[in-house]
């Protein structure tokens, strides 16, 4: 099948989050599969020349595009991947794509995104390949379907082409003012979704393209159930009811290529299920190199997380100190995001010099060594579309402690001692003492060696590859690019 997928970040070109893992694996996988599936990302100034090089794509050359008032002009480039195999389309329109960071805080960043869309669609055109599925992703994508059906006349290779639009985290859903639609080509009645524009004078891009999109899916059966609540809708409740009939779930892979510790070149010592060893050396040089005293009969706790409420860092600040008071454990903290919560893991460090390290950034080297060297991973949040380091966890040997929302209720089976299943910690309720009983559950579960290793074996025995993940979305491709639109 022909693919076109879109997105804001996909590894290894431009990473913030999981998003960017998603996307790269799919791609990737896709290909590897038969498919001729193909990504076209914004090239940001901070995608350095990869190995291989970019080519000019020459049918997509200094290509002007009316915006509204505005004309931006955009060249293609391709990169071949890392295998030589893959087609990834970086769009390099330096105008708005050469900032500092991926996302900004531009007061243009909703036109950034829209561009994406018309131009993803206009390259589409010019290269004369007609992709049957345009699989879109977030809110940086989703108005590719509305500019599809307001315009389709433009681009006649694209007439027959069905869209689907996954939704990583609907936290995020591009909310502008609606003086933005001018400058984007969709004011003035030109096919924005009445639905996404509220009386407050603003425009939700997200919903634009959850109202037009042929197909939806989110990144976990669980996830796709929650988001039509008002708990958990963030406000896209209705209108995701409205379509829960093309809606669906479908758990994000893991790429045990680059997440695996038999072969990690990231960790110090790569280990097996049947050979533990090395995850034991893999915890004593990280302790060692971050200076905490070695103690082998204390667990080492693992967070590596942005650092934002979603990710239930509140329940770590009710519970931790207390915990780290009775040393009860060691903890080993990466992440960045929200001052308070940098200003929390920096007070534990400081307060407890003997038992908690923190490393503010981004290190994809530590995120390999603390999944590889904790006993335990800590991920206790409010909602998690899928979540990827849990997943990671498992088959590290680092059995996660969860709560039961989202994609961790779908991977994370709770440990039951007495009949040895299950593959983690899990907990319901979103407050700290439901997070305490089963922490302590954990701790004490972890001082009877015998059950732990059948804990951490159930768990690195899991399989989330990509390969069945992929078969999923060809299901939806299929019926995308045989029957078309569902009738909505
Ligand atoms: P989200 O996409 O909401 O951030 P996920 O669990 O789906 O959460 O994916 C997070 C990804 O980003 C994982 O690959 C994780 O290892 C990585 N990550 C998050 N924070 C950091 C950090 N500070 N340093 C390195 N990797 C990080």
């Amino acid at each position: 099948m022909r693919i076109c997928l879109v997105a804001s970040e996909a590894v290894p070109l431009a990473k913030t989050g999981g998003l960017a893992d998603v996307v790269g694996a799919l791609t990737f996988h896709l290909t590897r599969a038969g498919h001729d599936a193909r990504l076209i990302l914004p090239f940001y100034s901070g995608i350095e020349a990869p190995a291989g090089g970019l080519a000019p794509v020459e049918q997509v050359q200094e290509v002007e595009l009316e915006m509204g008032a505005r004309v931006l002009r955009f060249s293609l480039l391709r990169w071949a991947g890392e295998d030589d195999r893959q087609t990834i389309y970086l769009l390099d329109c330096p105008e708005l794509y050469h900032r500092d960071s991926i996302y900004s805080a531009d007061p243009d960043e909703p036109l950034r995104f829209a561009f994406l869309c018309r131009a993803a669609l206009e390259s589409c055109q010019r290269l004369e390949w007609s992709p049957q599925v345009f699989h879109c992703h977030d809110w940086h994508a989703a108005l590719l379907p509305v500019y599809l059906a307001a315009s389709g006349r433009s681009w006649p290779l694209l007439g027959a082409s069905r869209t689907l639009l996954t939704l990583h985290n609907i936290a995020y859903q591009g909310v502008f003012e609606e003086k933005w639609l001018d400058s984007m080509g969709l004011g003035g009645g030109t096919g924005f979704p009445a639905e996404a524009s509220y009386a407050s004078g603003y425009v939700n891009l997200l919903a634009a393209g959850i109202a037009t999109a042929d197909l939806l899916s989110t990144v976990s059966p669980t996830y796709a159930e929650e988001i039509q609540t008002p708990e958990l809708g963030m406000g896209l409740d209705g209108i995701l009811q409205r379509r829960r009939r093309e809606l669906f779930g479908i758990l994000n892979g893991v790429d045990y290529d680059i997440w695996d510790p038999r072969v990690d070149p990231l960790i110090p010592f790569n280990y097996t299920p049947t050979d533990l060893s090395g995850k034991a050396k893999n915890k004593s040089a990280l302790l060692s190199d971050l200076g905490l005293p070695l103690a082998p009969d204390l667990p080492l706790a693992g967070v590596v997380t942005r650092l934002v409420e979603q990710k239930g860092l509140d329940l770590l600040v009710d519970v931790l100190p207390r915990a780290l008071e009775q040393k009860k454990l060691h903890l080993v903290a990466l992440g960045s995001g929200e001052e308070r919560y940098v200003r929390f893991l920096r007070s534990l460090e400081l307060r407890f010099p003997q038992a908690a390290r923190y490393r503010n950034g981004y290190d994809e080297e530590l995120a390999h060594r603390i999944e590889a060297a904790s006993d335990l991973f800590l991920m206790p949040s409010h909602f998690e579309p899928c979540g990827l380091n849990q997943m990671y966890s498992l088959r590290y040997g680092t059995p996660p402690l969860v709560r039961a929302t989202g994609g961790l209720a779908d991977s994370v089976q709770p440990f039951d001692a007495p009949t040895g299943s299950g593959t983690g910690f899990v907990f319901e309720s979103f407050t700290p003492e439901a997070f305490s009983a089963v922490f302590d559950q954990a701790l004490e579960t972890w001082s009877n060696r015998a059950t732990w290793h059948r804990l951490i074996a159930n768990g690195m025995a899991k399989d989330f590859s990509w390969k069945t993940q992929v078969g999923e979305y060809e299901v939806l491709y299929r019926f995308l690019a045989t029957t078309g639109a569902l009738s909505m």
